[in-house]
């Protein structure tokens, strides 16, 4: 089979794939012994909003960690058209609560990879740091600890740090999982906002809402993908029930 990887070499998109931002092909991936992904394959189009779907262990979070670079697959081929690399926005759980973090410091944090950890930041730098605070309307709790904040606040400053990273592609990990509704509406219309304004937008979501609101779905069952397209075409009543069925 072959492997190849190409993750940091911006490809030229061809003359069909003018608006592909990712592409992979049988992609398998997993964790020392224990392989979850199966030959993946997907393209995903630049500037539209992804939803991953499935239920628990399905392999949503290993997907995004091997988009985001975190994990590397085993196998398989996965391109990137040209553009910055992925921002990735973690799951609220994988943050711990009680890191004596403030707002402004935890949005900073999306700085490091382009200063490194604990450097100094620029005057641009700050600049990018407080438009993020300021589009995720988080810069008036800059100075609040991020275990004093409520879920949705917390979420918001998760995504600030990722918009501050300058990324046109932010993979999100369950952003509006647990949330009550008015915050999951308002974390749902800030991502249509950064789709609108020039992100591609990948994220791994229970929420059907959310999925059904996305341009494209990637259905997941035990680490296959088993419906790719529209949310209509995806989400069908058939398909979710068997697949909530045999999770
Ligand atoms: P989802 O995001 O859809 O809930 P995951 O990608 O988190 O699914 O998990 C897929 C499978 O991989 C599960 O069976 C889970 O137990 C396993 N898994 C997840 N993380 C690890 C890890 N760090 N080490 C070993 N197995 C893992």
């Amino acid at each position: 089979m072959t492997i190849m990887f190409n993750k940091d070499r911006p490809v030229q998109p061809g003359p069909t794939e003018g608006n592909l931002r990712v592409r992979f092909t049988g992609l398998n991936a997993g964790y020392s012994g224990r392989p979850v992904l199966h030959q993946l394959t997907a393209r995903i189009t630049a500037l539209t909003m992804t939803a991953l779907v499935g239920p628990n262990g399905s392999g949503k979070s290993t997907l995004l960690g091997v988009l985001a670079g975190v994990i590397e697959a085993t196998s398989g081929q996965l391109r990137y058209a040209e553009g910055h690399p992925p921002a990735f926005v973690p799951q609220r759980g994988a943050v711990g609560d009680t890191l004596p973090l403030t707002v402004r410091q935890t949005v900073e944090m999306g700085r490091w990879g382009e200063r490194g950890p604990w450097r100094r930041l620029t005057r641009q730098d700050r600049t990018v740091v407080d438009t993020a605070m300021e589009r995720l309307a988080v810069a008036d709790l800059a100075a609040r600890q991020l275990g004093e904040l409520s879920g949705g606040q917390r979420q918001r400053v998760l995504i600030a740090q990722g918009v501050a990273q300058q990324s046109d592609l932010l993979l999100l990990d369950e952003p509006t999982t647990g949330l009550d509704p008015e915050s999951r509406e308002r974390i749902a219309a800030l991502l249509t906002e950064l789709v609108t304004d020039g992100t591609t937008v990948i994220q791994a979501t229970h929420d059907l809402d959310a999925a059904r609101a996305a341009d494209s779905c990637l259905l997941l069952s035990n680490g296959r993908l088993v419906g790719q397209g529209s949310p209509d075409q995806v989400l069908t009543t058939t398909a979710l029930a068997r697949i909530w069925q045999t999770a």
